[in-house]
């Protein structure tokens, strides 16, 4: 449709024309800065920041209603950089022109509703709403959309030249920001750190792919943030990491195409988070307030943040059920399948800590609850899942488990309706499929294969047969025929068919 084809009161509203007043705010003292510079910690005391639009309010002129329909209507229109995570813009990126907008096709993820035996079996109505299916297959494509958008931003009003962009990773963060540093090629260099074999073959191939520069070192993934944060305080880098706060905006798009696909109404949603270093369930948090606050939801939905007990910090802090008494301690992670999650001292602590206080208070109640799983019930539940016609990752898996340890804590049943996060393609995390199918999981896992959801394939070559097939050498016309009904029948007879 084009722009005159819309109704009046939508037209001037349907591209973007609110710019915001956005600024870094310190949540530890509460000092803001300008946005011109790129920043990742508080100059003056060093904590992490958020990023605010000091005009928020002129958002609030309109009734939550008119923004309904201008997110509605923006479905319709053929504007590439309105067509991803910046359909939100005057909530994620208002300063942001269009021009600068790098929009490769990440955001508006399917939400896939598990069958009536899966659902069945949960004890709940349930959603995956499938990020693997992003461009670099994870939703770190949503926070680099919006960091490389701000960044090209910056270098077309001249405000930098020649970026080189930096992050550590668990795999997935540095796929995406090789992906989205590469289509600006000739102004951003890339360059990724991952702790040596701590990420998947799948995951290694997509940076170097994407011709960044990657380092290897060995340790885990806290041990590269370290390095990284070192690099970012002494040299002139981009920081790519969730402690950009550009990466949290663009995130919050997940609770926006949420709260428009079930039409704006989430009072019954639970929405399950996988929590690793916890730039995830920040923009969560983020995105359902500033909806709510903006009158365009009337609820907010609960939120269930899912940890492995190999990996479990966040999970830890909130067992103390008095807030005065929680301290955060960092934990030494264990080997984990949901292994992007594997983070033992999440940079985003002092958000979640700052935005679930927020959270329940607005709520009127506790919202936010955190489960623990073990690594036994994230790949049986993974593998489950896949079992009846999801994609879901290991950490998929874990939003899965933590669901069903949620549904028997009583923090939902079944009048909620689920949302689970599949963060990455399940085909990222096969090595972890294998390695149940194959028995062959190191002990420090501890997950013992349950035989009914093993699988392999079976190898069929009938004794008698004189020839196979091979590569270059065609057989003769006898001998294939040979072959094809000797080969045909030993499946039948696996397979137990009967003959017609
Ligand atoms: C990054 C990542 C997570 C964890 O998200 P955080 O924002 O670090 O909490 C979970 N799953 C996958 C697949 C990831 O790539
Ligand atoms: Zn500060």
């Amino acid at each position: 449709m084009k722009p005159d084809d819309f109704p009046k009161e939508i037209r001037d509203h349907l591209l973007p024309s609110h710019a915001g007043r956005m600024m870094y705010r310190c949540l530890g003292c509460q000092q803001e800065y300008g946005i011109e510079n790129l920043l990742y910690v508080c100059p003056a005391c060093g904590e992490v920041l958020l990023i605010y639009d000091g005009d928020v309010d002129q958002l609030k002129k309109f009734p939550g209603e008119h923004w309904q329909r201008v997110f509605d209507y923006r479905k319709m229109l053929h504007e590439p950089a309105l067509k991803g995570i910046y359909r939100y813009h005057e909530f994620i990126g208002p300063v942001v022109p269009l021009k600068a907008i790098v929009y490769l096709g990440e955001g508006h993820t399917p939400m896939v509703e598990a069958n009536a035996a899966l659902q069945q079996n949960v004890g709940l109505r349930f959603y995956f709403k499938n990020e693997g299916q992003n461009p670099s297959a994870s939703f770190k494509d949503r926070g680099m959309a919006s960091a490389l958008s701000y960044i090209q931003y910056l270098l077309q009003s001249g405000k930098v030249s020649e970026v080189l962009a930096i992050c550590a990773s668990t795999g997935d963060t540095s796929a995406a920001a090789a992906l989205y540093a590469s289509y600006l090629t000739s102004q951003i260099t890339s360059a990724v750190l991952l702790p040596h074999k701590k990420v998947t073959p799948q995951q290694l191939s997509q940076p170097l792919g994407s011709g960044a520069i990657v380092f290897e070192i060995p340790g885990v993934f806290d041990d590269c943030m370290k390095v990284v944060e070192a690099l970012s305080e002494t040299y002139n880098v981009a920081l790519l990491n969730s402690k950009n706060a550009w990466r949290i905006l663009g995130q919050e798009s997940y609770s926006y195409e949420i709260a428009q696909d079930f039409e704006w109404d989430v009072s019954r949603l639970a929405v399950v988070v996988p929590i690793g270093n916890a730039g995830n369930i920040t923009a969560v948090l983020s995105g359902f307030l500033k909806f709510y606050e903006a009158g365009i939801i009337a609820a907010l939905p609960k939120i269930l943040g899912v940890q492995s007990e190999h990996a479990n910090p966040v999970y830890r802090y909130y067992l103390e059920p008095d807030p005065a008494k929680r301290r955060f301690e960092p934990v030494t992670v264990k080997p984990s399948v949901a292994q992007a999650a594997m983070i033992g001292n999440p940079v985003s602590m002092p958000r979640v800590i700052h935005l679930v206080q927020r959270y329940n208070q607005l709520a009127g109640g506790q919202r936010v609850f955190f489960v623990e799983v073990n690594e036994q019930a994230i790949m049986d539940w993974q593998l489950t899942a896949n079992r009846n016609g999801h994609i879901a990752c290991t950490h998929g898996g874990e939003s899965l488990a933590g669901l069903v340890a949620a549904k028997k804590q009583g923090i939902v049943d079944g009048a909620d309706v689920a949302v689970l996060n599949s963060t990455a393609h399940a085909l990222k995390f096969s090595g972890f499929q294998e390695m149940y199918f194959t028995q062959q999981f190191p002990p420090g896992f501890n997950i013992k294969p349950d035989t009914a959801l093993i699988n392999a394939p079976v190898y069929i070559l009938p004794k008698d047969l004189k020839k196979a097939p091979a590569p270059g050498q065609p057989l003769s016309a006898k001998d294939f025929k040979q072959f094809v009904d000797r080969t045909a029948a030993e499946i039948a007879a696996v397979l137990g068919l009967i003959k017609k």
